[in-house]
């Protein structure tokens, strides 16, 4: 029997960019002192992957879909359905989810804060709007600081349901309206529209409020709602691959598509260092690891090469820790996406990947970033490709003809 090989998809949020003049016409990642990933790509190989299809700007939630290798042109309505799980609510298929922020409006519903000034205990928020009833809807409810999910469950419901959430302040909260002529849509629409404004009364009155109103804080007093989305039937990661999955991760969005696709879902350690260690103790234990590295992502959203530079540095010293992991196990390590800092949001941009382990065909390529992984051998991939490459890496998958 030979030894089972065992498989970490390191993902690094939104790591990838585009050149950067304040960077000498580098990308943060070329710019960046990167020895660990660099020997990884000289020993492993290498190549660029479309997140969904060329040119499509992926989310961080489809591209994850896809990479696990679940289809997000089937699976995915929104990123409602992702919140709510990562939040822990407990799904069921055909529920309708929503991710909320709790918000301050004034009298006139006019938006005055979309985050309440990020107050942080919302506990006793949730609790009072829990007593909200709906004739023939189950509703739930979780929320973590300002943001929130809300979930409906019951038969005749559509998430084809416009956002309440105008997505800027200084302007009236949009009502919810159908997206569709269904009876579904409408009576949806209906529902949230009855929902929202039962919760502006209950938030209006309560207790929080009252004290943050006298201590001079935005008061919560309103549910922006957005994203609505139907949960997806998922087959679980592991009647799919065989294999025991798990996932570690800091943002709720990544934690709800594992917990989705039945893997386990472990509370991220803080500290790098300390996280890849729990990564390399879980895989003592699980098949798979999915390890999603948010900051490059951010550093991109807020304009910041120099912070980039910096989040890419810190995960190459992390590396370090699976260096010997990748000599007997395959190490896949890409982005999910491009985040370019000139944007400051998502582009449909190519990602580089790169795969070590005891028998890849290294391809010659000795660094890793966006351009020298173009010349890599794995050519040019779709998001979509890893989990197949992956499996046939680790002599998991079947023979295709005799
Ligand atoms: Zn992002």
């Amino acid at each position: 029997m030979p030894r089972v090989m065992k498989a970490l998809l390191v993902v690094c949020d939104g790591l990838a960019d585009r050149p950067v003049g304040a960077l000498g016409g580098r990308t943060p990642l070329e710019a960046a002192r990167t020895p660990n990933l660099d020997a990884l790509a000289e020993r492993g190989i290498t190549g660029i992957a479309d997140p969904i299809a060329p040119g499509v700007r992926a989310g961080s939630d489809t591209s994850h879909l896809a990479i696990l290798g679940y289809n997000p042109c089937e699976v995915y309505t929104g990123r409602g359905p992702f919140e709510a799980a990562g939040m822990g609510i407990e799904l069921r298929e055909g529920d309708i989810a929503w991710r909320c922020n709790f918000a301050t409006v004034d009298e006139n519903l006019v938006v005055k804060d979309r985050r309440a000034g990020r107050i942080e205990d919302t506990s006793r928020l949730i609790e009072a709007l829990r007593s909200i009833q709906l004739e023939g809807v189950e509703v739930e409810l979780a929320s973590l600081a300002y943001r929130c999910a809300l979930v409906f469950r019951g038969s005749g419901l559509s998430h084809r349901v416009s956002d309440t959430d105008p997505h800027a302040t200084g302007v009236k909260v949009h009502p919810a309206q159908p997206l569709d002529d269904s009876a579904e849509a409408r009576r949806t629409a209906q529902l949230l529209e009855e929902f929202t404004r039962r919760a502006h009364e209950v938030l209006r009155e309560h207790e929080v409020n009252r004290e943050r109103r006298e201590r001079n804080l935005p008061p919560a007093n309103y549910l922006l709602t957005r994203g609505a989305g139907v949960v997806p039937r998922l087959e679980s990661f592991s009647s799919k691959y065989g294999m025991r999955g798990a996932c570690i991760a800091t943002t709720a969005i990544i934690k709800g598509i594992a917990r989705l696709a039945g893997m386990e879902v472990l509370e991220a350690e803080r500290d790098y260092t300390a996280r890849a260690r729990q990564a390399l103790r879980s895989l003592e234990e699980v098949d798979f690891l999915l390890m999603n590295i948010k900051e490059a992502d951010e550093a991109g959203h807020d304009h910041s090469p120099e912070r980039k530079v910096e989040v890419i540095e810190a995960i190459d010293a992390m590396m370090g820790e699976f260096m010997e992991f990748a000599r007997e196990n395959y190490l896949v390590v890409m982005s999910d996406h491009t985040t370019p800092c000139s944007v400051g949001d998502h582009t449909g941009d190519v990602v580089p990947v790169l795969i070590s382990g005891p028998e890849v065909r290294s391809d010659g390529v000795a660094s890793f970033s966006e351009r020298a992984c173009a010349a890599g051998g794995l050519g040019r991939i779709r998001g979509m490709d890893i989990m197949p490459i992956l499996l046939d890496l680790l002599n998991r998958t079947e023979k295709f003809g005799a």
